[in-house]
């Protein structure tokens, strides 16, 4: 008698279980960005959630925790419950924080999950209205010429800019005054009213501006030119070997248990197939990830192979922050 009672108590927990993740999402999700609104990783994010949510049959809301590079906004999800309710949608900064923070409140590989690696966005490099020089070229000589005089806007020591303006300085042998804004969307509101001269970002934020001529635009951060702006030629052919790609990963804290982990990188994969999110992502010039990093392990040896890669040019660079 008492055998049997246990064994449908047994049966009836594990069916609680099962109907318990069947259940998730049961509340609307949470996706930190770590950068302000109206910028370029936001821009990818919320379309993103758009179509994640679509593919949970739940809600997934656009969370900026802009500041410190990205690093206030991962911080904040590495110390958040392991419950599929809070995600980090994250870039390239993820790999670089840890080689330029001495101090860090979260560990990449440690403190979060990698769900899958969604798009790979290459930078511009961009001027206010105001620009004299004319092309790549002309810049760099004026860049040499004036480097008192210019400044560079970033989203914080760790964000995409700020590393695309730490190779720009080294390879011009030069260091320039920079501005930190919480994100390149504020960033890109101060450069078009000309407070700050010059600003690498992912096209997902100035391909509107460049195609408007609101801004100048020199060069692209791609190894090679770029089918969305055919007229600017890549960096690096004016300073050898140039080359930043912003790679974008979603991620949930640690300790997030695998069936929502896999429920997340099913609905991840089906929600970058999305044909609105496609589209968007290729007027914006950003590439989809291939397949193969679409996934928890392929986002992973992603992150560790640029964590490996960024530490010894950081290094090099001698550029830290506490
Ligand atoms: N583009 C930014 C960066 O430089 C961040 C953002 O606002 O999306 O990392």
């Amino acid at each position: 008698m008492f055998k049997k009672i246990s064994l449908i108590s047994a049966v009836a927990v594990a069916f609680a279980a099962t109907s318990a993740f069947a259940a998730y999402p049961e509340k609307p999700i949470s996706m930190v960005v770590p950068f302000a609104a109206g910028g370029p990783t936001d821009v990818v994010a919320r379309n993103l959630s758009q179509a994640l949510g679509a593919q949970l049959k739940g809600s997934v809301i656009v969370e900026n925790a802009g500041g410190a590079g990205g690093t206030i906004g991962a911080g904040k999800v590495a110390r958040a419950p392991g419950d599929g309710y809070t995600l980090l949608f994250h870039h390239i900064g993820m790999s670089t924080a840890p080689s330029l923070y001495r101090k860090l409140d979260f560990k990449p590989l440690e403190d979060f999950i990698p769900i899958g690696a969604v798009v790979d966005v290459p930078m511009t490099l961009i001027g206010k209205p105001q620009m004299t020089a004319g092309n790549a070229k002309d810049l760099v000589a004026y860049i040499k010429a004036n480097k008192d005089k210019i400044n560079l806007a970033n989203a914080g020591i760790g964000s995409a800019s700020h590393l695309c303006g730490l190779l720009l300085q080294s390879a011009l042998k030069t260091d320039l005054t920079t501005v930190p804004f919480q994100g390149t969307g504020p960033a890109m509101t101060a450069l078009l009213g000309g407070q700050v001269d010059l600003m690498c970002d992912q096209s997902t934020n100035t391909t509107g501006q460049i195609k408007g001529g609101k801004v100048k635009a020199y060069a692209v951060t791609s190894k090679a030119k770029l089918a969305n702006f055919p007229e600017l030629p890549p960096l690096a052919t004016e300073l050898p070997g140039f080359e930043v790609g912003v790679w974008h990963i979603l991620y949930a804290p640690k300790n997030t248990p695998a069936a929502v982990v896999t429920q997340l990188q099913t609905a991840l994969q089906a929600a970058i197939k999305d044909a609105g999110f496609v589209s968007k992502m290729k007027e914006l010039g950003a590439e989809i990830m291939p397949a193969d990093k679409q996934t928890s392990a392929g986002a992973k040896a992603l992150l560790s192979s640029e964590i490996a890669k960024w530490s010894p040019i950081i290094q090099a660079a001698k550029a830290y922050a506490d």
